[in-house]
C-alpha cells in the first residue's frame, strides 16, 4: 500500500521514509490520517486519548485498536516525546528540564507550581533570532524551529515526569505560557498546532484563558493569529518609547510600539468574549528602564489600553552586564503604575537556585558539557549528572 497524501503531508520535511510523529497531530489532521488508513474518525479521537490522556507511546498497548491497525501504524508512525537530558528540582517546587530535540539542539521547559496552579513555561524554538539585549536565549543565536510534537511534547513530558498519566492525580499542568526559548510567532504553524492540542479536550483540555502566547512583537504574524487561535496574549514591551525599545528589542525597528499595541488590541477586540486584556510584560533592568520617569511615561502610553502589567525583575546571566534592580526600585516603579489605576503584578523569582529563567538552563548545560569535555580530556569524572 503506497503512502497517502495525508501521510506524506504529516511527514512534512522529515523525508519520505521517516515515521510520522503522532504526538504533534491536532485532531483534524489525525482524522484525515485515519480516514486515509480506511478507519472511522472516532479512531482519531481514541488515538488522541491514548497519547495525551494515557501517555501511551507503544501502539501495542492500544487495546481498542485491531492488531492489523496497530501493525500498520507501527509501519508508518511513531509517538516520540523529546528526550530529557537533565532535570533539576528547586527547593520551592519549581522543576526544570533540559530537553534534547532531534539534531542535537537543547531547549528548556520549566514547571512552576503555585498553590492550586502549576504553570508550564514552554519553548518554541532552539535559540532565537531576535537578539533582545537582556535575553540569554537571544545570545545563543537561532538554530531551528521546534516541531509541533516537540512543543506539545514538553507538556507530555512534564506530566509524565510526575507519573501522573496513570495515577489520576490532580492536574500537573494547569496553565501554559509560551515564554521559554524562542519567539513563538516566528514558528507560527507548529506553535498553533501545539496550542490547539493543549486546549483540545481529547488532549490536555486547558482553557484558552490559561494558554498564553508571549511575543516580542512580530506584528504581521500577530494579525494572522487572530484568525486561527483564541489563546491569551502577552506582549514583551520593556520600554515606553521607541528610542529605548529599539535598543532592548531590536524587532521594534521594524514594528514600533504603536503598531504592536494596535495589533494586540485588534487581537483582543476580535475575541468572542469581550473581557480579555493584553498582558504587558516589562522586564526591569537596573539603570536602564526602571526609573519612575519611565514608569510615568509607560502609564501615559497605556492610559485607557485594555491591559494588565507584569513586571519581571531582570534575571542575570553570565554573558550580560545588566543587573537586577533593588526591591525598592521595583516597588517605586510598581507604585507609579498602581497610582494611575493599573493592575500590576511583579513576577516573583522562582527556582532561583536552579536558574529557572528564560534560556538559562540550556546555557548552563551547554557550558557544563563543554567543561565536561575538558574534564574527560584530563580523565576527571564528569561534573554534571546527565539523565537518559
Ligand atoms: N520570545 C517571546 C517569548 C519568550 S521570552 C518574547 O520575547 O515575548 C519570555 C519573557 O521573558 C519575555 O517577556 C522576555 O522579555 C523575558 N525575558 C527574557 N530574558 C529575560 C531575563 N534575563 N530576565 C527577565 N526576563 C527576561
Ligand atoms: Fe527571542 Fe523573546 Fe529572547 Fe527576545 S526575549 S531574544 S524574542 S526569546
Amino acid at each position: 500500500m503506497s503512502d497517502s497524501e495525508a501521510v506524506q503531508e504529516a511527514r512534512g520535511d522529515m523525508g519520505a521514509t521517516a515515521p510520522i510523529n503522532l504526538l504533534g497531530l491536532p485532531l483534524a489532521r489525525m482524522q484525515i490520517l485515519f480516514a486515509e488508513l480506511g478507519e472511522k474518525p472516532f479512531r482519531a479521537q481514541q488515538m488522541l486519548k491514548w497519547i495525551h490522556h494515557a501517555g501511551v507511546t507503544d501502539f501495542n498497548e492500544m487495546t481498542n485498536f485491531s492488531v492489523a491497525l496497530r501493525q500498520r501504524l507501527s509501519e508508518i508512525a511513531e509517538i516520540r516525546p523529546p528526550e530529557i537530558v537533565a532535570q533539576q528540582d528547586s527547593v520551592d517546587g519549581t522543576r526544570k528540564w533540559a530537553v534534547r530535540v532531534e539534531g542535537g539542539g537543547l531547549v528548556e521547559t520549566v514547571l512552576i507550581p503555585d498553590g492550586q496552579r502549576a504553570t508550564l513555561c514552554v519553548s518554541s524554538q532552539v535559540g532565537c533570532s531576535l537578539d533582545c539585549s537582556f535575553c540569554s536565549t537571544g545570545k545563543q543565536g537561532f538554530q531551528r524551529d521546534l516541531t509541533a510534537a516537540e512543543i506539545v511534547g514538553q507538556v507530555w513530558l512534564a506530566i509524565n515526569s510526575y507519573d501522573a498519566f496513570q495515577s489520576g492525580k490532580g492536574r500537573v499542568v494547569t496553565n501554559v505560557v509560551m515564554m521559554g526559548m524562542g519567539e513563538p510567532l516566528l514558528n507560527f504553524d507548529n506553535v498553533v498546532d501545539a496550542m490547539d492540542l493543549m486546549m483540545e479536550d481529547l488532549a490536555y483540555g486547558i482553557s484558552k484563558r490559561r494558554v498564553t502566547l508571549s511575543t516580542s512583537g512580530v506584528v504581521p504574524a500577530l494579525d494572522r493569529l487572530a484568525d486561527v487561535s483564541d489563546v491569551s496574549l502577552a506582549i514583551s514591551l520593556h520600554a515606553p518609547n521607541d528610542e529605548l525599545r529599539n535598543q532592548l528589542v531590536p524587532i521594534n525597528r521594524r514594528y514600533p510600539i504603536s503598531m504592536l499595541l494596535d495589533s494586540a488590541r485588534r487581537y483582543i477586540d476580535s475575541r468572542s468574549d469581550k473581557k480579555r486584556v493584553v498582558t504587558i510584560e516589562y522586564t526591569l533592568i537596573a539603570g536602564v528602564n526602571d526609573s519612575t520617569e519611565l514608569a510615568a511615561e509607560l502609564a501615559e502610553l497605556l492610559q485607557g489600553y485594555p491591559c494588565k502589567i507584569n513586571l519581571i525583575p531582570f534575571n542575570p546571566f553570565s554573558q550580560s552586564d545588566y543587573t537586577r534592580p533593588s526591591g525598592n526600585a521595583v516597588s517605586r516603579f510598581w507604585q507609579v503604575l498602581v497610582d494611575r489605576g493599573f493592575i500590576v503584578t511583579v513576577r516573583t523569582t522562582r527556582g532561583d537556585d536552579i536558574d529557572a529563567a528564560c534560556g538559562q538552563l540550556v546555557g548552563d548545560v551547554v557550558d557544563r558539557t563543554r567543561r565536561s569535555a575538558r574534564y574527560r580530556d584530563s580523565h576527571k569524572p564528569q561534573p554534571v549528572k546527565m539523565l537518559g
